[in-house]
């Protein structure tokens, strides 16, 4: 039997942009539904941001344990070879996973937005059936006055390398079983670089298959240096400009080098790390005839969708996919919906890619902005003449600033380094607040910190760097 409900704003996908959406449109009194058909977290939370990072930790955690023991660290300190317990490395990620998952659903409870867990379909614009989640174990008919897609994004499949047996998606690899001997990584983006490393990091063989002549193409050739230094001395092979055919009938990777050449890569593993495309499929949006840009969703600056009172954010909505972008979104049309005016135009999105060492980038590289023909001023400070990352014994990688050369207001900063991810905040605030060089370099930096670099870049845009 058809148990049909009402609501104001249904929200189709619990993931950071789904369920802050809830959250918020809870707080400002609109009645809501979020359906998620897994967990409440999305991608991020279950398999994604939040795993990735706790692999990321351990992995750490083990190779520093493991230089010790090699008594290769300057620190004089040794201690025995470590031994690692993957399934419990992986249960105490599950963990954290769990918390944060059911905190999800308690924040939503308490806002006073439902949870319905199933597969939403949409039947038209202002109606989802959700199979199973009746009262009665029925069809549960939802009908809304607004409807937000926030369905996400799932892994791009090589149609020659399809998922299955030893081809591995990130969502497996971050639920080992067992750590294979030899890992074969295809694509040296965001995924490929910080699993690839994670992997390494623990005692595995790992060779990255990347199709273009360098890894993290998206980003300038001088951030990406020091991350390709560190997998080279880490023992990770990259073969660059590779393209892979397939895999031979005893399962091993056909790729073709750039000469022409077709080699074959032994693996246990092969994680296929190529992108993500917005999840479109699968639950009847094609019904509603919107407008898509690829497969994305076509949104405006306030996430509309091209049918009245349909909206959508985060992966589904296309590039950035970020979570940060996707949450940012999720409170916007949360506000909208309840009445409020507002528009989607961030200054910037922070992107941070958290591989050895973190890669930040928030705004536009110099390159950028002379694409778009703006004179600028820029410079770097490099962390080997800043005393904390010294004293982190990491001192690969600089602080980039990029201003505009009239009036000096920061249009970007590009870092790369030990714990930069953390500086990204301070970089998405002054742009954001439209602050120019003279005002960070006329800020008390706390010494010694990392952040004392930032500092550092803005005074020698401007001539007079105090440390170099
Ligand atoms: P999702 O998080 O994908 O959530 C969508 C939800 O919708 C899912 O839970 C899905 O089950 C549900 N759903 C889909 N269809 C239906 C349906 N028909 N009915 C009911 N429910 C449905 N981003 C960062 O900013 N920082 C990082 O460090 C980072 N690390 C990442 C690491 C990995 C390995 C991966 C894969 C991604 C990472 N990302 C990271 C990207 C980030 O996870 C996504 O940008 C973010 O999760 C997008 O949020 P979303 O709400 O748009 O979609
Ligand atoms: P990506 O776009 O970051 O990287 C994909 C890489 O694969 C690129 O370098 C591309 O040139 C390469 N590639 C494409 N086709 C190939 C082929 N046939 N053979 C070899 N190489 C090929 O994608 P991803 O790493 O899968 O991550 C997907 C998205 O998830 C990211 O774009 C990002 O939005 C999000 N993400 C973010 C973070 C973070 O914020 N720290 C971490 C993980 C994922």
């Amino acid at each position: 039997m058809t148990q049909t409900i009402e609501t104001q704003l249904l929200v189709i996908g619990g993931g950071p942009g789904g369920y802050i959406a809830g959250i918020r449109a809870g707080q400002l009194g609109v009645k809501t539904i979020v359906v998620e058909g897994v967990n409440p977290g999305g991608t991020c939370l279950n398999i994604g941001c939040i795993p990735s990072k706790a692999l990321i930790h351990a992995a750490e955690e083990f190779a520093k344990t493991a230089a010790f023991a090699a008594g290769t660290s300057p620190l004089g300190i040794t201690v025995q070879a470590p031994a690692l317990d993957i399934a419990k490395t992986v249960e105490w990620k599950a963990g954290i996973v769990k918390k944060l998952t059911s905190g999800v659903s308690a924040l939503l409870k308490k806002n006073g937005a439902q949870l319905v867990k199933g597969w939403a379909t949409i039947v038209d614009g202002k109606t989802v059936d959700v199979a199973g989640a009746g009262e009665d174990g029925g069809n549960l008919r939802i009908k809304c006055e607004h409807l937000l897609l926030a369905t996400g994004s799932e892994p791009v499949e090589l149609p020659f390398l399809p998922f299955g047996g030893k081809v591995i998606s990130s969502t497996e690899a971050l639920s080992p079983t067992a750590l294979p001997k030899h890992l074969i990584v295809v694509g040296g983006g965001y995924i490929g670089l910080e699993l690839g490393t994670v992997y390494r990091k623990l005692g595995c063989e790992v060779t990255v298959v990347e199709a273009q002549d360098r890894i993290l193409p998206a980003y300038d050739n001088e951030l990406t240096k020091p991350v390709a230094t560190h997998l080279q001395k880490s023992g990770v092979k990259v073969l660059v400009k590779h393209s892979v055919l397939g895999l031979t009938d005893g399962g091993a990777l056909r790729v073709r080098d750039p000469d022409g050449t077709e080699l074959t890569l032994d693996a246990d593993q092969i994680l296929v790390a190529v992108g993500r495309r917005p999840k479109t499929d699968g639950f009847n949006l094609e019904s509603l005839g919107l407008d898509l840009a690829g497969k994305a969703i076509k949104i405006d600056d306030q996430c509309r969708t091209s049918m009245r009172n349909v909206w959508a954010i985060g992966d589904v909505a296309g590039e950035p996919m970020l979570a940060h972008r996707a949450m940012a979104q999720g409170e916007l049309v949360a506000e909208i919906v309840s009445g409020k005016k507002r528009h989607f135009m961030p200054a910037a999105i922070p992107a941070v890619c958290f591989t050895d060492p973190e890669v930040v980038v928030v705004g536009l590289s110099p390159d950028e902005a002379k694409a778009q023909g703006i004179e600028i001023k820029t410079s770097m400070f490099p962390f080997a003449a800043n005393g904390r990352a010294m004293s982190l014994e990491s001192t690969d990688g600089f602080v980039r600033v990029v201003a505009r050369a009239g009036d000096h207001r920061i249009l970007g900063w590009q870092a790369v380094g030990v714990q930069v991810s953390e500086l990204s905040i301070a970089f998405v605030q002054s742009i954001e607040m439209g602050a120019t060089l003279e005002d960070i370099a006329g800020t008390i930096h706390p010494h010694p910190t990392l952040g004392e670099a930032v500092q550092e870049a803005a005074l020698r845009a401007l001539g007079h760097a105090l440390h170099i």
